[in-house]
């Protein structure tokens, strides 16, 4: 095994990290791990030290770490047959076994699936499809795409631009033209103290409702939101939210894309969030719990109402151009069908709504009186505590402060990994859904412990 100081070295001179103050890493001033392996919901590192992962990686490894039998489903694809392409109509057993599997989970409109690697490729062929689907409908001005402010649909040009955080354009030049974002469904960081959810939801759509009408209902194509905002705060809608929103979005022929690479296959305690919310989506954006991220693969999934238009503009304008080398790629689609029966057989979203209400209860019951403490909020396996200064006038610390980071920490020094999130001072959490009540009542306790070695 390399020494420490020797991989050290290298991952300095060599790696360029994702989503990394790359200066403060050169410096050495990040606490960064070199993960070995990891067991259900532990990870270990090379020297030993076992951590309690209460975010699954990047609210990913679903059902937990160390499963043989996806390991097992890898490897034999592997020897079988690593790579074959999925152009011209081809497929391989597993490509076309996960495509049914996919289909007989999603809600019942959904028609079929086409794959790619990553969350952010995946929006990025929805837009795509979108543009193809109104260029063929004879509509080529119907084609920006409404955001939320808060929203997270990947890291690309399309997709860093459909994602409504700054951190996410700044220097970078985005938000692309084609990109409009609305109101934030942040009922906790609402701008009138006094209002109600209800009269937030209200504010939300009316917000919506001037959009449409400033950019002109014939210019926009589609609207795209997570179920629950994810990276954004882990914020669940304000009551109402997505029954009016729709409404709008029909009135309007704007096409609705739910963004489930988070939601997806469990995480809020139904296979889809489009389930727990009622979402009529014209495209599902499937990714991380799709194989557990056993390995990259995500996905597409194109209503029925799209697929007629596609599959008649290919009659007259050829195949279909765009494509990725690796779309189905069978190592990737084997992990998706092992990591979906896993799911089933273990009975892991039964698991996760008993322990995931557990654990929103449980960190409720300790952390929501503490003065600095604005919200516990949550949704299935899905946490999320927000720190404010002050409670009563709802004033936030200054970022400068880092009062989340601080915390997030004080918890990893204490072996619990939760997330900072990227915007304001919340503390994130999306354990794998194996978690039992005993790792939650750890998490919930060493939270707490953390919050008062930080703010008292
Ligand atoms: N959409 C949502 C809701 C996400 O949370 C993410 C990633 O966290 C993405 C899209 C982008 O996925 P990826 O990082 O695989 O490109």
């Amino acid at each position: 095994m390399l020494r420490n100081d020797q991989l050290a070295e290298w991952d300095r001179d060599n790696f360029f990290h994702p989503s990394t103050h790359l200066a403060q890493f050169a410096r050495g001033e990040l606490t960064h791990r070199v993960i070995k392996t990891g067991t259900n919901c532990h990870i270990e590192d090379r020297d030993g030290n076992k951590m309690l992962d209460a975010f699954a990686g990047l609210y990913c490894v679903n059902v937990g770490y160390g499963r043989q039998d996806i390991a097992d489903a890898i490897a034999a694809q592997a020897k079988e047959l690593a790579y074959y392409h999925a152009y011209v109509g081809h497929g391989t057993e597993a490509s076309i076994t996960l495509s049914k599997m996919i289909l007989d989970r999603a809600p019942a409109n959904m028609s079929k699936v086409y794959f790619g690697q990553s969350g952010s490729d995946a929006n990025e062929t929805n837009v795509k499809l979108i543009w193809y689907y109104n260029n063929i409908l004879g509509r080529p001005e119907k084609k920006k795409i409404i955001s939320r402010w808060r929203g997270y649909h990947g890291s690309g040009l399309v997709t860093g631009s459909l994602t409504g955080l700054e951190l996410f354009h700044k220097k970078f030049d985005l938000p692309l033209a084609q990109v409009v974002h609305t109101e934030a469904p942040y009922y906790f960081r609402r701008a009138d103290l006094d209002q109600s959810e209800e009269q937030f939801t209200a504010h939300c759509v009316a917000e919506l409702e001037a959009l449409i009408e400033r950019e002109g209902a014939d210019t926009i194509a589609a609207f795209i939101g997570e179920p629950v905002l994810g990276t954004g705060g882990i914020v669940p809608p304000p009551v109402g939210y997505w029954t009016a929103i729709q409404k709008v979005l029909k009135k309007h022929d704007i096409l609705l894309v739910v963004d489930e690479v988070v939601t997806g296959f469990g995480r809020l305690g139904t296979m889809f969030g489009s389930e727990h919310y009622g979402l009529e989506a014209d495209l599902i954006t499937i990714a991380k719990g799709l194989t557990s991220a056993y390995a990259p693969l995500s996905g597409s999934i194109v209503g029925e109402k799209m697929w007629k238009v596609l599959e008649q503009g290919t009659d007259e304008n050829g195949p279909i151009g765009h494509g990725w080398t690796y779309s189905a790629h069978p190592i990737g689609a084997a992990a998706g069908v092992a990591n979906l029966k896993l799911l089933d057989e273990l009975d892991l979203i039964a698991n996760n709504r008993d322990v995931g209400s557990y654990l929103n209860k449980t960190m409720t019951e300790a952390l929501g009186d503490h003065a600095n403490v604005g919200e516990v909020r949550g949704e299935g396996m899905l946490c999320a505590v927000e720190f404010v200064k002050d409670r009563d006038s709802r004033s936030f610390f200054d970022a400068a402060d880092k009062v989340g980071p601080q915390i997030a920490a004080a918890l990893g020094a204490d072996a619990v990994i939760a997330r900072a999130m990227p915007q304001g001072d919340i503390l994130g959490f999306a354990p794998p859904f194996c978690l039992t009540r005993a790792e939650a009542d750890e998490v919930v306790q060493k939270t707490a412990k953390a919050v008062k070695t930080v703010l008292g």
